[in-house]
């Protein structure tokens, strides 16, 4: 839509209030609120100040004055909000350059997918990611008569070090089990299917519904792909409906990757592929139906692998998820049909449907940082022919030390990851779509406020092996 369909659209709709929404640095969706008196066409002229100094990893105080620049084909009816209201992403600028701000993830995206058009390699890069997620009661209603009272039990369980389990007391699907009985060892059906109806009502297409392999009413609701920034935000309308008619139901969704000890954790493996003039440039007759190209974004994704990590992986916690025999991919190998390994080469007769499914990343990332450094990563091994080497058609969890000694791994934990992404960012610089400035600032955020905090507190473990 264009300012003025936005404005006509937010009449034809009695639209009240008009919410504007941004990321913050680590892909947080912020927002505040007008009344539809203090909107229109200007709006999206003008932007709309504030204190970029209040959002984590911005801007420091003594030049905190930012602009928010409302998206006119962004807009929506946010679906939770009482009183109809107009809802609206916003891109961050600078109010005196007026440029796009290199540390909101929105520009990122942009600017990503600018750079591909530019490499003429490809038009367009599309992205299907599964987020998976964990449902557990919330405190405020805790009740006994569903699986994630049960899960919560298996949460007490894991600080007791998870090495016990508790009676089971009816319906609950036990460890990594829960890949899928139906009802009622399955008891989330109707809080899925209210999930979906709120999710297709701004306009998203939903293309299949269940439980995953965890207890803990773990899910997974799959969307269709689309082009980059557009699944940035999708991503974030999704987790936030999918949050939000869970508040609603009394219940609380986590995508946090590893909530429950020894148990399935939550990935969001991303489907990928790049299309020119409408024509899918991964399909071909190589391995797996692939082309040469397809080849080459492998080949750079498993080079950059341990840097992207700092994207795909961004959590502390995300390497609780990332070990062997939990379907979460901890060898860097590519295969066919095969879900051990890291890049999977799902089956399909369908070229359109040809693409690569990096299995590494998981929810807990920045959607619109994640889908562009796996891009750059891609670009890269495609610019200079990077040959992913031998595909490893095995199951991967049951090979030997010794058969495994020349796979290459992931990043062990988020210490590791920073430090490659230190060392080994130079493919996310070309075209500035990423900034060193982005690089740096994530570097320190991550270990300052998330790595030493944790690093510092004792954890449940030690107290089962040294009180
Ligand atoms: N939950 C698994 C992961 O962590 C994936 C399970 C699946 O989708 N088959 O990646
Ligand atoms: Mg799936
Ligand atoms: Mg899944
Ligand atoms: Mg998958």
């Amino acid at each position: 839509m264009t300012p003025s369909e936005v404005v006509k659209f937010a009449e034809e709709n009695n639209c009240l209030m008009v919410d504007y929404k941004f990321l913050d640095f680590v892909g947080i969706w912020q927002h505040f609120s007008t009344p539809i008196a203090e909107f229109s066409e200007e709006t999206f002229e003008e932007g709309i100040g504030f204190d970029g100094s209040s959002i984590r990893g911005w801007q420091p105080i003594h030049n905190s004055d930012m602009l928010l620049v409302p998206d006119p084909s962004t807009v929506q009816i946010d679906p939770f909000i009482e009183v109809t209201t107009l809802s609206l992403i916003c891109d961050v600028m600078d109010p005196i350059t007026r440029e796009g701000y290199t540390r909101d993830p929105r520009f990122i995206a942009k600017k990503a997918e600018a750079f591909l058009k530019s490499t003429g390699i490809a038009d367009t890069a599309y992205f299907g990611p599964e987020p998976e997620f964990f449902v557990f009661d919330d405190v405020r209603y805790a009740s006994s008569a569903n699986e994630s009272f049960y899960a919560v039990d298996s949460i007490e369980g894991v600080w007791n070090t998870g090495r016990e389990e508790f009676p089971n007391l009816g319906y609950k699907p036990r460890h990594k089990e829960g890949y899928f009985p139906c009802a009622p060892t399955d008891s989330h059906v109707d809080l899925r299917n209210e999930m979906v109806q709120v999710l297709q009502s701004v306009g998203m297409t939903i293309e299949a519904v269940h439980h995953e392999v965890s207890t803990g009413g773990q899910s997974e609701i799959d969307m269709r792909f689309d082009s980059l920034l557009k699944m940035g935000d999708t991503l974030k309308w999704f987790k936030y409906i999918v949050k939000n008619v869970a508040f609603r139901n009394g219940k609380t969704v986590t995508f946090m990757p590893k909530p429950i000890y020894n148990d399935n954790g939550s990935g969001m493996h991303c489907h990928q592929s790049l299309w020119k003039d409408g024509q899918n440039l991964f399909a071909g007759d190589g391995y797996g139906g692939l082309s040469k190209m397809a080849m080459y974004y492998i080949g750079g994704i498993m080079k950059h692998a341990k840097a992207l990590c700092a994207f795909t992986n961004p959590t502390t916690n995300s390497y609780k998820r990332l070990v062997p025999g939990f379907e979460a991919p901890v060898n860097l190998a590519y295969s066919n049909r095969n879900r051990s390994a890291s890049l999977r080469i799902p089956v399909t007769n369908n070229e359109k449907a040809k693409r690569v499914e990096y299995r590494t990343p998981d929810a807990s990332a920045n959607g619109y940082l994640a889908f562009a450094a796996q891009l750059m990563a891609g670009l890269d091994g495609i610019e200079n022919k990077i040959d992913p080497g031998q595909p490893l058609d095995k199951d991967i969890y049951g090979l030997s030390p010794e058969e495994l000694k020349d796979v290459p791994v992931v990043a062990s934990s988020l210490e590791d990851a920073l430090d490659h992404l230190e060392k080994d960012h130079d493919f996310l610089l070309k075209g500035d779509v990423f900034t060193p400035d982005v690089i740096d600032m994530w570097i320190s955020y991550k270990r300052e406020s998330e790595i030493d905090p944790v690093r510092m507190r004792p954890c449940p473990e030690e107290f089962a092996l040294y009180f």
